[in-house]
């Protein structure tokens, strides 16, 4: 399977509860590398940028406060078939239908608030890294 990249955000509920740590060593034990890492507050016209995707679901104005509500940390994840890895041990969106083991099992709040983001194809991880990263930021 070829090594690829995904795009990944620690959201404000987890560096809220200063999780930065765990999460990531759950993305590595998953077999994912850190390749790059900010901790960046963002701006409002960054959150909607990059959920634009969403503009027309109920929850996308809440979506883009809860995303400026404190600091994140982006990163560019790269590993074995990432986009999919990262996927699997993100879990479910929403924590109450998370597997055991999962990211978003052990640690999300709520559907809203659910501790990561991550890439769902590797298209869009393309689009994502290029939103946050200059080429020259990631160092694999
Ligand atoms: P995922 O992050 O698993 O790819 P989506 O792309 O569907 O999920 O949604 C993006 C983000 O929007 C979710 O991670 C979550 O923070 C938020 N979200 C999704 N569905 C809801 C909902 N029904 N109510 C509130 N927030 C939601
Ligand atoms: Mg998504």
């Amino acid at each position: 399977m070829a090594v690829t990249r995904t795009f990944s955000i620690i959201k404000p509920d987890a560096t809220r509860r200063n999780l930065t740590g765990a999460v990531t060593s759950m993305l590595e034990n998953a077999g994912l590398r850190v390749v790059a890492s900010k901790r960046i507050h963002m701006t409002r016209e960054q959150a909607e940028g990059f959920y634009a995707v969403h503009k027309e679901r109920p929850f996308y104005g809440e979506l883009c406060d809860f995303m400026t509500s404190g600091p994140v940390v982006v990163q560019v994840l790269e590993g074995e078939d990432a986009v999919k890895r990262n996927r699997d041990v993100m879990g479910a969106t929403n924590p109450a239908d998370a597997a055991e083991g999962t990211i978003r099992k052990s640690f999300a709040e709520s559907i809203e608030a659910n501790s990561v983001h991550g890439s769902d194809s590797d298209e869009n991880a393309a689009i994502e890294i290029a939103f946050f990263f200059k080429p020259e930021e990631i160092v694999g």
